[in-house]
């Protein structure tokens, strides 16, 4: 979890890389299906681009859909999944129907000015058509709003591990690696 810009697609490729298993970005998943036209792309692309969620019935489905998959059996990471309490609800249900657990949640944490320079730069580099002024504040505020209280109650079930997402991209998967280490005993 992170506030957009933090890194976390980043970090979730090189993790799954370290660890040799999927990562998993709901984020890349809508973008694919936006770039591929389908369905599912055409509604996706009506919230995306507001920097709206895209709503539970249809993310939760492809979550598990995805989460179905066979190659996710030696483990998975997932970036941009929960993003609000209902999430939370859904990703236990679906962890607990295909009998897995959680390890750890990671927070990437950076503050709002180095996450508005960043994102200003992928705007400027990528061209993500949902890096608008608008649509990165309105992310940002959802962030704020619905996805920072999770990690709450991630942190009661001691599955917490906070990391400072500020620094080489290099420097803050050690640090993740470490503190999961740390966590995972
Ligand atoms: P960012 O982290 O920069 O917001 P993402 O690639 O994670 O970018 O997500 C892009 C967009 O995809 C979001 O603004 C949202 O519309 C949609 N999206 C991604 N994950 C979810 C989710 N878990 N629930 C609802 N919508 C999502």
């Amino acid at each position: 979890m992170g506030p957009q810009g933090a890194g976390k697609g980043t970090q979730a490729a090189r993790l799954a890389d370290t660890f040799e298993i999927v990562a998993i970005s709901t984020g890349d998943i809508f973008r694919a299906n936006i770039k591929g036209e389908t369905e599912l792309g055409k509604l996706a692309q009506e919230y995306t681009n507001k920097g709206e969620l895209v709503p539970d019935s249809v993310t939760n489905d492809m979550v598990r859909d995805r989460l179905s998959q066979d190659d996710v059996k030696s483990g998975f990471i997932l970036d941009g999944y929960p993003r609000n309490a209902a999430q939370v609800t859904e990703l236990d249900a679906i962890l607990r129907d295909l009998g897995w657990e959680l390890d750890g949640v990671i927070e990437l944490t950076a503050d709002r000015g180095e996450l508005l320079a960043r994102l200003a730069k992928r705007a400027e580099l990528e061209g993500r058509e949902d890096d608008t002024e608008d649509a990165i504040a309105r992310r940002l505020d959802i962030y704020g709003e619905q996805t920072a209280p999770l990690t709450a109650a991630y942190g009661e079930r001691n599955l917490l591990v906070q990391v400072d997402g500020i620094g080489e991209v290099e420097e803050v998967t050690e640090r993740i690696v470490k503190s999961l280490a740390a966590q995972l005993g």
